[in-house]
């Protein structure tokens, strides 16, 4: 049994300040990957400024990623950097800034490359990453994985590369300026890691150490009153139940919900973390029953049922074709290790019945 998270993370408020010496490691040239809007919004970008001034770090900012970053988008920032390379790179902002940064990271290291070498499986070097996340979801900050949409394939998949950021810096204060439906959806995104990583044929006695902590900081998330109106406390809870699910699927990777969330992602601009916790209630139903039940006993429920009900609660129900369900299993049952980490036998009928139980058919 192994289990790797060589990411060192600190989880503070004024995080960025306070740890301002670990962005003096990795040399005079920055390069700050984010989002349009959001890191402008809750400081977080305002932050890193002041610390590289004060340290006298060159740096440049690129801050046009999209949310569920396309191959395009990463060339872009790539092509944008290429005479003048940095020597790290820091991500800030939700999953997609920080799944950007990774193959950012990567294709700056192999300048003379091209993004054939996303998902082409070799090993190649890598900036270092700095990773800022400002929602509570993905993990991204300790997780090796960037998911990027393929437009050729009309879905999204991560890259064949695993690049754990060296660096996660969470200040949860930054969730300050998210909304309502931003905290459930990416709350969600951390159950799905949770889950899936539980259930999960790679999962060993340490990731699941993760995933039961996980499960209990679920729990006091799920009694938050008002997600418009967070307390710091309940702010940091938020962010370390995200941690830790991400290191949960650091080592074990999602299956089944993950996998069916893509395409969903891809043709109906669904969030992230929405898209997953469609078909959660419906995994978890078909897995080993005392599985089942500690899981849902440790998340307070009695049944599927109930729990599938609070997360439509959360996050609404979708709905899609007959005609789309059969295309995405047809593509589900070509995605080997999607399929090689579901614990219990999957075939179409079982992927239908899953569809069935968690969307309703337009
Ligand atoms: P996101 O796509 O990064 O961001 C969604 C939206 O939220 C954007 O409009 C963003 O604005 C905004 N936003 C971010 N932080 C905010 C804040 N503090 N206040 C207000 N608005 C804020 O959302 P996400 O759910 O965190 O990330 C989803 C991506 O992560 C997907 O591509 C998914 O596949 C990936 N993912 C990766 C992993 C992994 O292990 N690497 C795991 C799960 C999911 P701006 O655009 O202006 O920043
Ligand atoms: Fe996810």
């Amino acid at each position: 049994m192994n289990f790797k998270i060589p990411t060192e993370l600190f989880c503070d408020s004024k995080c960025i300040s306070k740890h301002k010496t670990v962005f003096s490691k990795f040399g005079k040239r920055a390069l700050i990957v984010t989002g349009s809007h959001s890191a402008k919004q809750n400081g977080s970008l305002k932050d890193v400024e002041e610390v590289l001034n004060e340290l006298k770090i060159h740096y440049s900012i690129f801050d046009s990623i999209k949310e569920n970053p396309s191959i395009e988008n990463i060339l872009e920032a790539v092509n944008a950097n290429r005479t003048n390379v940095p020597d790290f790179v820091i991500g800030i902002g939700g999953g997609s800034p920080l799944d950007a940064s990774k193959a950012i990271a990567l294709m700056l290291a192999n300048p003379s490359r091209g993004s054939d070498i996303l998902y082409h499986s070799e090993t190649l070097p890598n900036l270092p990453v700095i990773a800022i996340p400002t929602t509570c979801g993905t993990g991204s900050e300790v997780t090796p994985y960037s998911i990027l949409t393929i437009h050729n394939s009309r879905t999204k998949a991560s890259i064949s590369h695993h690049i754990f950021p060296k660096y996660a810096l969470i200040d949860p204060d930054y969730l300050l300026s998210a909304s309502a439906d931003l905290i459930k959806n990416t709350l969600t995104d951390a159950l799905g890691h949770l889950i899936e990583s539980y259930i999960n044929t790679r999962s060993t006695n340490i990731s699941r150490m993760f995933c039961e902590k996980g499960f209990r900081l679920w729990n006091q998330c799920d009694h938050i009153t008002n997600f418009k109106s967070l307390t710091y406390e309940e702010r940091e809870t938020l962010m370390l139940c995200s941690s830790l699910a991400g290191m949960a699927i650091a080592h074990t990777g999602t299956s089944l919900p993950h996998g069916m969330s893509y395409p969903l992602t891809y043709e109906h601009a669904i969030p992230h973390g929405k898209a997953v916790g469609t078909f959660l209630a419906s995994y978890l139903g078909h897995a080993d029953e005392i599985d089942r039940q500690f899981i849902l006993q440790q998340l307070g429920y009695d049944s599927c049922e109930s729990l599938g009900d609070r997360i439509r609660q959360y996050i609404g129900i979708v709905t899609i074709s007959s005609y789309e369900i059969e295309f995405s299993i047809a593509a589900l049952m070509k995605n080997e290790k999607k399929l090689a980490n579901c614990p219990y036998k999957v075939d179409e009928s079982i992927l239908r019945d899953i569809y069935n139980q968690s969307v309703i058919l337009s």
